[in-house]
């Protein structure tokens, strides 16, 4: 039996989330999703600041946990994304979490999505060719844009920009409103205006659905999964261990189940990453 077979799910969402959440959940999961739409945004709503991980998670399941509240359902899920700046690069990254958690049988399980395949990004411009120049970089119009006057700190804002005439008319109106000529353009990260986005929300229920899927040797509890990543792979020269990850750790939420599983057995770490050889 699948682990939600004709359980009811909630989910949590403001965004059309349910496009790709729904027909994956259900038909891997058996359960019915029923989309809760109370306003997700008193959880805060996107800046231009990665979250840290636990933020993330912290904030998914406290959404999980209003929507469960409201209804008579005992399995809600929830998602949540973050993007920004890749710390040691300037390339755009997106972090997404889907987040489920069953109340009866007190079970967490999760998938994430992260890497750079996202189109988030902002500019400030001067006329409106280079408005729609910037709005055609970043997929407009199935990508949707979001116009402030000035800089990104303006209270005024133009949402739902999804076609040309919509655009010109957010700019003329923001350009009007702007003390300085000048107007703030970026990609709008809302699920449902941005296909890419979505796709990498799929993908971490993709993953949330694996790590369901994965039970437990000793006890056969859902969401058996990795919970530390454990550092000495070897150098290559020296073999000396070093900070490189070389076992994963799994363990079961329900019994005190775990498994030390060696990573890419018999492959060394590079010498760049071993304090001996590059101190
Ligand atoms: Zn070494
Ligand atoms: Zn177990």
């Amino acid at each position: 039996m699948r682990f939600l077979e004709n359980r009811d799910v909630s989910l949590v969402t403001m965004h059309q989330k349910e496009q790709v959440i729904k027909p994956l959940l259900e038909s891997e999961l058996g359960c019915r999703l029923h989309v809760n739409t109370f306003d997700t945004d008193q959880f805060g709503t996107f800046t231009r600041e990665v979250k840290r991980p636990h933020d993330q998670f912290e904030t998914a399941r406290k959404k999980v946990e209003k929507g469960i509240e409201q209804s008579s359902v005992k399995v809600g899920v929830a998602s949540e994304g973050t993007f920004g700046f890749h710390p040691l690069s300037p390339i755009a990254w997106n972090t997404e979490l889907v987040f489920l958690k069953d109340y009866e049988q007190g079970i967490e399980v999760y998938g994430y999505y992260e890497g750079f395949h996202t189109n988030f990004n902002h500019t400030i411009v001067q006329d409106y060719s280079s408005a729609l120049q910037f709005a055609h970089q970043i997929g407009f119009p199935d990508h949707h844009v979001i116009l402030r006057p000035d800089d990104e700190h303006s209270s005024i804002l133009i949402k739902e920009v999804m076609n040309e005439t919509l655009l010109q008319e957010a700019f003329t109106y923001c350009f009007n409103k702007s003390t300085n000529r000048q107007v703030f353009i970026e990609t709008d990260m809302r699920a449902y205006a941005n296909p890419t986005r979505m796709q990498n929300i799929a993908v971490a229920t993709e993953r949330l659905i694996e790590q369901a899927n994965t039970l437990c040797p000793t006890c056969g509890t859902p969401g058996f999964r990795l919970v530390q990543k454990v550092p000495g792979r070897l150098c290559e020269y020296c073999h000396t261990p070093t900070k490189q990850t070389a076992k994963h750790l799994y363990a079961c939420q329900a019994c005190s189940c775990k498994q030390l599983i060696e990573i890419d057995a018999g492959v060394y770490a590079s010498p760049a990453h071993c304090d001996f050889c590059n101190p």
